[in-house]
């Protein structure tokens, strides 16, 4: 049997193609750019095996000309160009990529900077663009071409005039109509924001002619416009560059400049990391926290770039619920991303990278306690919350992780303590670690509950969060010792000799206990007899699992 082919109607395709595949019609910018960064960066791989060839990196740059007049917007760069077979196959072929061939010829490695792969990032301009002019010249040739087209009605091709290698698309804008305008593609500020949104770490520059007003010479308010060429590009990512030659402030700019947060950071982690999955990341505890943290509104999320491009802006996989208040960015070269480059295919990768920087988030955090208190308290003071609601979740499986990070206030030294730190100190007849709850610390320091065990020169940890208990029975224990709350029935103090006292006493003052409990009936439990207290006549204890604080909580929770 012959086997046929399948026939696609490709007109359909390409505009199905153009208009499904992403999510936001800026992308355009980034494709187009992305396409002329590869074109220098194969101009510079060639001359590193070709001698007769010279790269002085000065005289490569893109360029962004807006055109408000012609309703136009172009794209030059100073790359390889492409020949007209070239112009047939890359520009002619949907999913024929150039740069992937390139790729694959020279055997380049992966990882290497080249960006393009799927062969259809270039179609992305006829989200924005009625039409497409492609003029080109190709390294090594002496003839340019432009390759034309309008979309799905296919494309033409015809030699024409050009001097220099490179390559120069210009689009022709769509109208204007009532749900989208595509002027914004012509303005300067908008251009800018969208460069320096997607492209600002493009490793070449990328120009553009801003206008600005400027004082007239010898004139006090007349104005005039003045067109000057900037690079709009930071082209060298920090998170590149060598951790010795950064500085505090340079990681506080880049948080500042990235919008992270008012604040300046409490502490900024920088990894880089050459294993079985590469990347760069920079990643910031900030100091202050937000004002929307502990509501619906705050989404978690570092920004995720794949060699140098933004993929995605909150790459919420990244960061553990509890450590949700880290912020900064990941960018990775062995990201397998899916076509139109804003979500990821699978995420074998992502899941390796997001294991790697939770295990190095707590690992920094652990440091800092034993080397900054002060810091370290400062950030518990902004966060600690959020780890205990991590302990909390998932029914505690998270709790190796974050055990070692909690502090909770002490009784005996009147500051925050950490349960090693309490454990320690444990005198050896000690059996649980102890806990009051409260509104506050003054008010845990008046229970009747904690004298006694007070008295016995062990000390109380102070719950004073509404999660703390919670967070704690998830916890169970800690390096084997229990936590009992001082309001428990049984606080694992009384001996058996006391305990024969106490059934006694409870015997001969029978009836005086069954008068008490008619008297409260309905509102406790049992009257008993307890040895917990010194100047307190009387107190109350939880009967069971739930704690009087915890039981309080609940009742307050919305059904
Ligand atoms: P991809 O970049 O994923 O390969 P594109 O659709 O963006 O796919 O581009 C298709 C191909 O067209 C590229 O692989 C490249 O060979 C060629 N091409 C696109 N833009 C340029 C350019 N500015 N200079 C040289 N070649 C280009
Ligand atoms: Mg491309």
């Amino acid at each position: 049997m012959t086997k046929k082919q399948f026939r696609a109607e490709s007109k359909r395709l390409l505009e199905m193609m153009i208009n499904s595949i992403y999510s936001q019609k800026e992308i355009f910018l980034r494709e187009l750019i992305s396409n002329a960064s590869d074109a220098i960066d194969k101009i510079y791989y060639k001359a590193l095996t070709d001698e007769s060839l010279s790269f002085n990196k000065d005289d490569y740059y893109i360029k962004i000309i807006p055109n408000k007049d012609n309703r136009t917007l172009t794209i030059e760069d100073t790359g390889i160009g492409m020949t007209m077979e070239e112009l047939e196959t890359n520009l002619g072929t949907i999913a024929q990529s150039g740069s992937l061939s390139f790729k694959k010829e020279n055997e380049m490695k992966d990882g290497q900077d080249i960006i393009g792969q799927f062969g259809v990032g270039f179609y992305s301009s006829f989200m924005v663009a009625d039409e497409v002019t492609v003029i080109t010249k190709s390294l090594g040739s002496d003839s340019a071409y432009k390759w034309q087209s309008k979309g799905a009605d296919g494309y033409t091709i015809e030699a024409c005039e050009k001097d220099e290698i490179g390559t120069k698309i210009t689009l022709k804008l769509k109208d204007n109509t009532e749900d989208d305008s595509f002027d914004e593609y012509l303005d300067q500020y908008r251009l800018k924001a969208i460069i320096k949104k997607y492209s600002d770490f493009i490793r070449y520059p990328i120009k553009m002619d801003i206008t600005e007003k400027k004082l007239k010479d010898d004139s006090e308010d007349e104005y005039e416009d003045v067109q000057k060429e900037q690079i709009i590009n930071s082209m060298v990512p920090i998170w590149r560059k060598n951790k010795n030659e950064l500085t505090a402030e340079d990681y506080e700019k880049f948080y500042s400049e990235k919008h992270y947060g008012f604040d300046k950071p409490l502490k900024h982690i920088h990894i880089s990391v050459d294993g079985a999955v590469r990347y760069n990341s920079i990643l910031f505890i900030p100091e202050q926290t937000p004002y929307d943290f502990y509501s619906k509104e705050f989404s978690k999320g570092l920004e995720l770039y794949s060699n140098g491009v933004l993929i995605m802006e909150k790459c919420a996989d990244l960061l553990p619920d509890y450590f949700s208040f880290v912020k900064g960015m990941v960018d990775s070269e062995d990201l397998s991303l899916n076509i139109s480059r804003e979500i990821l295919q699978q995420d074998k990768q992502l899941k390796l990278i997001a294991k790697n920087i939770k295990n190095k988030i707590k690992k920094e955090l652990l440091s800092l306690l034993k080397s900054d208190r002060e810091k370290y308290e400062k950030f518990y003071q902004s966060f600690g919350r959020q780890l205990k609601y991590g302990v909390y979740s998932d029914f505690g499986s998270h709790k190796e992780d974050l055990q070692d990070l909690l502090m909770f206030y002490s009784s005996s030294e009147k500051k925050l303590v950490t349960l090693d730190e309490y454990v320690s100190r444990m005198p050896e007849d000690q059996k649980f670690i102890y806990y009051a709850a409260g509104e506050s610390n003054a008010r845990i320091e008046k229970l009747p509950q904690t004298e006694m065990i007070a008295d016995k020169g062990y000390e109380i940890l102070y719950f004073t969060d509404e999660v703390d208990e919670f967070a704690i029975r998830m916890l169970m224990n800690y390096k084997e010792k229990e936590f009992k709350s001082v309001s428990s029935g049984d606080l694992g103090l009384e001996d058996s000799e006391e305990n024969n006292d106490k059934e006694m006493e409870e015997k001969e003052n029978k009836e005086l206990f069954e008068s008490m409990k008619d008297i409260l009936s309905g509102k406790v439990k049992d009257v008993r007899i307890s040895k917990r207290l010194k100047s307190h006549p009387v107190c109350l204890t939880a009967d069971g699992e739930v704690s009087i604080e915890m039981e309080k909580i609940l009742k307050a929770m919305p059904d």
